[in-house]
């Protein structure tokens, strides 16, 4: 689907479990408008990363393509290269600390609890 390229990094050696050129989604509007990337999904069933700026839920804005590139475009994905499988990281601004909560599913009824003092 993606064509042979490269990435640059700055750090020595590739952090992510899943392989530097694995499918990851995105959205039209982190690839096409700079859009900032805060909300991070690791799915529990493939492990497909879902890399995502928030603004859109659409289903077509949505985007393949590789983890690498999303890496390549914003370095500090490394910071939740850890994130396991059925967990989601968001944060409120590149650079800013990330949260991470377990994804509830769909059929859980979530008592959610918005922790904004949550010192890092
Ligand atoms: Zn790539």
């Amino acid at each position: 689907m993606i064509g042979p390229h490269t990435h640059e990094f700055d750090f020595e050696r590739w952090p992510f479990e899943a392989p530097e050129f694995a499918d990851a989604l995105t959205t039209i509007a982190v690839l096409e408008d700079d859009e900032p990337i805060l909300l991070v999904s690791h799915d529990a069933e493939d492990g497909m990363w879902q890399i995502l700026c928030g603004t859109t839920n659409e289903p077509e804005d949505g985007r393949l393509t590789c983890l690498g590139c999303l890496v390549e475009l914003d370095p500090t994905l490394a910071e939740i290269a850890d994130l396991p499988k059925g967990w989601e990281a968001f944060r409120d601004a590149v650079g800013a600390p990330w949260t991470r909560e377990k994804s509830v599913p769909f059929d859980e009824e979530g008592d959610e609890e918005e922790g904004e003092d949550d010192d890092s």
